[in-house]
């Protein structure tokens, strides 16, 4: 499936160069002070674009700071004056977006927590109907890339062409390091759904802390995401919201610095090597296939011979012995246990339908 969504290419309404959208500021506006020297920090480090601030701010339980309303709009446009950086905030409700259009707020976003809700979302798209604004959307709480392109078409379908996904983790049962895991698969797959799309990711709300905030940056570079948006307070610690993964703006300079800007594409030599390596993988994946397919058919060949004589199709101990076999020997030619544990349950779970196939035919 591909998607066709009728958005203005990034670099046709900001201009950033060769160099990656690099958004920053803090998780929340707290007050005028706290919003004007972070601001005035960010806006002299090379490669940010964009000031960050929450006015409203979701949160998870009713006695925590919910952010300061439109009181802040009177900084942010002190920041705008004083800097020059473009400005965003997140909108949840019409009357957000209604409030931002009449406080010259350049960008707006919408809310993990607010993606996750298609009523909402409407509601929201009702008010930006034939306004030209550039409007960013984050990735749905839960991990359904169906639900994150849904909010993206709802609001280019309104008119918004100016639109950018903002990739910033997603919520998983299991324990992580991460307070969202990236769970890479979904804005890449997004991105082949709808190549026209700029995704950038939020490394800041990925992470939950500041040690892995490089790495996620990187990562999201080398993954071709069209840029960052990363947190950033003048004091952390005492950052009335998500304070364990805001940055310093001097920490935020040596991480923008630190990061390497690589091509997607490189040399003539580069290209020949590299489409040389590539037919190679095209040949082995199919004979993995071939391999794959005349595996099947023996397990047909057993299925058939088992009914005949009435034996049962699980047999465990075989299935041991082939989990012990086949993982020593592929972890003696270097591969991962996790990785052939997953791929010989796959394998082992289709055969047991073929021959369950067989078995009730
Ligand atoms: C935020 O950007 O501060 C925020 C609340 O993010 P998210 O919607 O991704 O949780
Ligand atoms: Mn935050």
């Amino acid at each position: 499936m591909k998607q066709n969504l009728d958005i203005i290419p990034l670099n046709k309404w900001l201009n950033t160069g060769d160099s990656p959208l690099v958004i920053a500021g803090p998780c929340s506006a707290e007050t005028e002070e706290q919003v004007l020297s972070t601001a005035k920090e960010i806006s002299k480090i090379k490669g940010v674009n964009i000031f960050r601030a929450g006015l409203w701010k979701p949160r998870t339980r009713p006695d925590q700071f919910e952010g300061v309303g439109e009181k802040g709009f009177a900084w942010l446009k002190k920041v705008k004056e004083e800097t020059g950086l473009l400005i965003t905030t997140e909108v949840a409700t019409p009357q957000h977006v209604e409030a931002c259009l009449k406080n010259d707020i350049d960008i707006l976003w919408i809310g993990a927590r607010t993606v996750v809700n298609p009523f909402s979302v409407q509601e929201i798209t009702e008010s930006l109907r034939g306004v030209d604004i550039p409007v960013m959307v984050k990735n749905p709480i839960n991990p359904d890339l169906k639900l994150w392109l849904g909010a993206l078409e709802r609001i280019n379908f309104v008119g918004i062409k100016k639109l950018v996904a903002i990739h910033r983790g997603f919520y998983a049962l299991r324990k992580s390091i991460f307070r969202n895991p990236p769970m890479w698969e979904i804005p890449i797959e997004l991105k082949r759904i709808v190549p026209n799309l700029p995704i950038i990711t939020d490394p800041s709300h990925i992470c939950g802390n500041r040690n892995m905030l490089f790495h996620i940056s990187q990562k999201a570079l080398d993954l071709e995401m069209d840029g960052l948006m990363i947190e950033s307070h003048i004091n952390p610690l005492v950052a009335k919201s998500d304070a364990e993964q805001q940055l310093l703006p001097k920490d935020l300079k040596k991480l923008l610095s630190k990061l390497e800007i690589r091509k997607p594409t490189g040399s003539k030599e580069f290209q020949n090597k590299l489409s040389e390596l590539r037919s190679d993988i095209d040949h082995i994946d199919n004979d993995l296939i071939d391999i794959l397919a005349n595996r099947m058919d023996i397990i047909k060949e057993i299925g058939i011979f088992k009914r005949k004589n009435k034996i049962t199709i699980l047999q465990l101990k075989r299935w041991s012995y082939i989990i012990e076999d086949r993982i020593n020997n592929g972890i003696d030619q270097g591969l991962d246990k996790d990785f052939l544990i997953k791929l010989l349950e796959l394998v082992h779970i289709e055969s047991i339908r073929i021959q369950n196939e067989i078995m009730n035919e």
